[in-house]
């Protein structure tokens, strides 16, 4: 059988292409990364759990009418989504001060902020993925005025939406960071939400103890990511009977 054909691997997925025209397929890898790749590892299972939640959170999301390129989930560790032009930003939602603002601004990290706060990081390896401003933006040419309104509306409605979902299961959305893509759809283009929702890209903390259940867990040597991700995904509802530990194949003596 024929290989498919792999168009894009990136530190955490690797995209192929799709069925049908306008259709890929995100493959969930099970590297982590951490400090632009400075820090690395495999975790076990990671892949199989992200794309159970990014589906959970995606499909959550298209059901309220909040438009993403998740269609369906197709493995363990495949997902078939609708392919999009990304934007080259991360737009950046934060609700608590935490990580690279409480480092920037010198605010305590788990300070509440007096309301979300959205940014957007130009995506560039190279350049440490750099805060930038609407400005920048604009006269650049990354995304138009029209865009960043509808950038900023979808990232308000996806804070709401993580935000509720978590708060159910007794989790506090801290921040989290998503991407956006332009789907074409006759001669009109609209920004829908793409790349992936996991506790990759957000910061999950436990209501009652505090406890970090997202990727700060491997970047700062917190415990094990792989239980910690579990774990949101059982609040969920939506851990697959067969992950982690028990994915690889076993010897039998
Ligand atoms: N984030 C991400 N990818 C990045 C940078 C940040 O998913 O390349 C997420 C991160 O997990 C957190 C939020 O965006 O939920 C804000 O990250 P921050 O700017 O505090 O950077 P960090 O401290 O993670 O370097």
């Amino acid at each position: 059988m024929a290989r498919r054909n792999k168009l894009y691997e990136g530190k955490a997925k690797i995209l192929y292409e799709g069925p049908e025209p306008g259709t890929l397929v995100q493959y969930f890898k099970d590297d982590a990364t951490a400090f632009n790749a400075e820090k690395k590892d495999v975790i076990d299972g990671k892949g199989v759990l992200n794309n159970r939640l990014s589906e959970y959170f995606m499909s959550g999301l298209n059901n309220i009418g909040v438009p993403t390129h998740f269609i369906k989930r197709l493995n363990m560790r495949e997902q078939l989504i609708r392919q999009v032009e990304i934007i080259p930003l991360e737009v950046v939602v934060r609700n608590v001060a935490a990580g690279s603002m409480s480092k920037r601004l010198g605010i305590e990290e788990g300070t509440p902020l007096p309301r979300p706060i959205i940014e957007f990081y130009y995506k560039d390896d190279k350049l440490g993925d750099p805060l930038v401003t609407e400005e920048h933006i604009v006269a650049f040419g990354w995304a138009n005025q029209q865009d960043l309104d509808d950038m900023v509306a979808l990232a308000v409605r996806v804070n709401d939406f993580l935000s509720g979902v978590m708060l159910a299961v007794g989790i506090r959305l801290i921040d989290f960071k998503i991407e956006i893509g332009r789907a074409w759809e006759g001669d009109f283009q609209r920004l829908i939400v793409a790349d992936e929702i996991s506790p990759d890209s957000c910061r999950l903390w436990d209501i009652e103890s505090g406890q970090k259940l997202d990727k700060d867990v491997f970047r700062r040597d917190l415990g094990s990511l792989a239980d910690a991700y579990t774990e949101v995904a059982r609040r969920l509802g939506v851990l697959p009977s067969n992950v982690t530990h028990a994915t690889k194949p076993h010897l039998i003596n």
